[in-house]
């Protein structure tokens, strides 16, 4: 096969996968499992109710990409302040908790304050090797035992002594000692977090961007409804519903334990390094309200593990248009990874009026139960030995790993976007690679 007849596959149209096709000047063919286009960034309506695939708010910080979302939709994202809250102790309180203490009870401000000191005291040491020692090293007991470990073994599905801290540098803030101390009197401890604003598209949910994005790509073949089977690494073919595609480059999007069961001559040691990579699943309600929301929030974080959630969002208090009028339109990310029984939808609705979501349980008019299988990778202790050779051995047979599940790791949508830029320049620079 002439080199020049190989094109580039690029497997899975999400976000990563549709920023690869803007980008790539060579010939190219993308695959695309689903119907439409969009992976974890799509949106869906229910009786003029719109969500997404729980809360996507888009922070950029990359020019060219600030520039790609204008030019795709002039004047159709809107510019959102963050109001993000906690509910902790019965109390709502201000984001990030560790520079937020003010309004819960003061014996727990107390214990948070002296753990912070003890912390800031105590000499470095070495490393925290796992994510609970970060927590007390860097926050101490007491804000580690109200928020940190319960919160995030919520969100991570593992407790997180056992879990690394490599993915958290980003997304905990860490605010110095006097932010501490002015946060847990009152005073302004300042905004803080990488997503302090945020756009979103004024209709349609997160799809609408993906859509806008989906109309920027030209010049190669978009495939939907076409799941790929198999992947031969020394003929360089993926096959696609019986048909053998010949590939020069593969930009893989899908998640990386699906790639990997998909190629067929595995060396034993990436096939033992693949069954060791681990990944949480996520059950979340799309709920929608017969009256307007009762909280003014974005989104709330729910440390305690009595609550049947660690997370909701109210998308309609971001732009109204998520929501027919006198209504909302809400998610709700459940602790739970089982199967949502009538039970949990009788908790889940309580849990909503305690923290002041909603004013009565009444209020909700349906709740559809979602399921995201691949959602947080877990950074566990065989991670960065299994991902380190995984990717060593795919990129040996061109085969670029890249996106929140591809390359296996924690990470958001403009990440996702660049992620396809870098990977069509990494391509088009590749030793042997030919613009032809
Ligand atoms: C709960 C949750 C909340 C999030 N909130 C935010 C947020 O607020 N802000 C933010 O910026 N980011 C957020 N993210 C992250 C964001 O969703 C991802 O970073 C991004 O959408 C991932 O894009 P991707 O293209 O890498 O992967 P995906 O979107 O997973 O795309 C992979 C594609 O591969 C396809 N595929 C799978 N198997 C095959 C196959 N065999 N053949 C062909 N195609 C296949 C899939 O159908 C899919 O379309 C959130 C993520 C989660 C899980």
């Amino acid at each position: 096969m002439a080199e020049t007849t190989r094109k580039t596959v690029i497997l899975g149209g999400g976000l990563t996968g549709i920023s690869a096709a803007i980008h790539l000047r060579r010939p190219w063919v993308l695959f695309e499992r689903e119907a439409k286009l969009g992976g974890l960034a799509v949106s869906e309506e229910r009786d003029g109710f719109h969500f997404d695939l729980t809360g996507h708010w888009l922070h950029l910080r990359d020019p060219a990409i600030k520039q790609l979302v204008a030019e795709v939709l002039p004047g159709e994202m809107a510019s959102v302040q963050r109001r993000a809250r906690i509910f902790s102790h019965g109390v709502t309180t201000l984001f990030p908790f560790q520079a937020n203490l003010f309004g819960l009870p003061p014996e727990v401000i107390k214990e948070c304050l002296l753990g912070v000191i003890e912390a800031k005291l105590r000499s470095a040491g070495t490393p925290p090797r796992n994510f609970e020692e970060y927590c007390l090293r860097h926050f101490g007991a007491g804000i580690s035992r109200h928020f940190m470990i319960p919160y995030n073994e919520k969100l991570w599905g593992v407790h997180p002594r056992t879990i690394t801290a490599d993915w958290c540098s980003r997304f905990v803030p860490l605010p110095n000692l006097e932010q501490v101390v002015a946060g847990a009197v009152g005073a302004d401890a300042g905004s803080m977090g990488y997503n302090v604003s945020f756009l979103y598209p004024n209709r349609g949910g997160i799809e609408t961007l993906t859509r806008a994005l989906g109309a920027r790509i030209r010049g190669g073949e978009v495939h939907l409804r076409s799941s790929v089977e198999s992947i031969d690494l020394h003929r360089r073919e993926v096959v696609v519903g019986g048909q053998k595609v010949p590939y020069q480059a593969v930009v893989a999007t899908m998640a990386l334990p699906e790639l990997l069961a998909r190629i067929s001559d595995l060396p034993d040691d990436i096939a033992g390094h693949a069954s060791r990579l681990r990944c949480t699943t996520l059950r979340y309600l799309n709920v929608a309200t017969r009256s307007p929301a009762a909280a003014d929030w974005h989104w709330l974080y729910v440390p305690e593990k009595r609550l049947p959630f660690y997370r909701v969002g109210i998308y309609s208090n971001a732009v109204a248009s998520m929501a027919p009028a006198g209504a909302a339109s809400l998610y709700v990310e459940l602790a739970d990874r089982g199967p949502v029984s009538a039970a949990t939808l009788s908790d889940v609705a309580q849990g909503l009026a305690e923290i002041g979501a909603i004013g009565s349980p009444g209020d909700i008019r349906f709740a559809d139960a979602r399921e995201i299988k691949y959602a947080y990778v877990v950074f566990d202790e065989h991670y960065q030995a299994a991902t380190t050779a995984i990717f060593r051995f795919l990129e040996s047979h061109a085969i670029y790993p890249r996106g929140r599940y591809g390359a296996w790791t924690y990470n958001a949508m403009e990440d996702c976007l660049l992620a396809g830029r870098e990977v069509a320049a990494t391509i088009e620079n590749a030793p042997g690679s030919k613009t032809p």
